[in-house]
């Protein structure tokens, strides 16, 4: 193996249950699952809704915000495309489903829960991705 190669992150996988979701990062929104029936919306995405099993009807534009709900810094490498320290982030959205992703522009030390964040999507490898970064309230 080449020291010089850089290492490319693994991709999320897209599947028939998540295609919607990704062709509208690749757009620059972010979409969720939306069940007509319990007015909910659900992450990640699924074909049924979780909670009365109606297919997925609709996916509808959310709006993005959120606030950190809990994170963890990985000070030890578990992939060589991650090199530690790292923060993983787990957002929950203002409209109710909790998401996984990495917050940006900010040090890891100043990450607060509760604070509250933002939708950007950054390009990797040609795919649109949604990182989040602290927004003002
Ligand atoms: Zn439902």
């Amino acid at each position: 193996m080449s020291g010089n190669a850089k290492t490319e992150r693994p991709l999320p996988l897209i599947d028939t249950e998540t295609r919607s979701f990704w062709e509208s990062c690749q757009d620059g929104h972010l979409v969720l699952p939306y069940c007509e029936h319990c007015q909910q919306f659900w992450f990640p995405p699924t074909s049924a809704c979780p909670r009365c099993l109606m297919p997925v009807q609709t996916y509808r534009p959310v709006s993005g915000r959120g606030e950190v709900y809990s994170y963890v810094i990985y000070h030890q490498a578990y992939h060589p495309a991650f090199p530690p320290p790292y923060n993983v982030a787990l957002i929950q959205l203002e409209e109710g489903p909790h998401m996984i992703s990495q917050l940006i522009d900010i040090n890891d030390q100043e990450i607060k829960v509760g604070m509250p964040v933002q939708v950007v999507f950054r390009e990797d490898q040609g795919r649109k991705l949604p990182f989040f970064r602290p927004r003002s309230e």
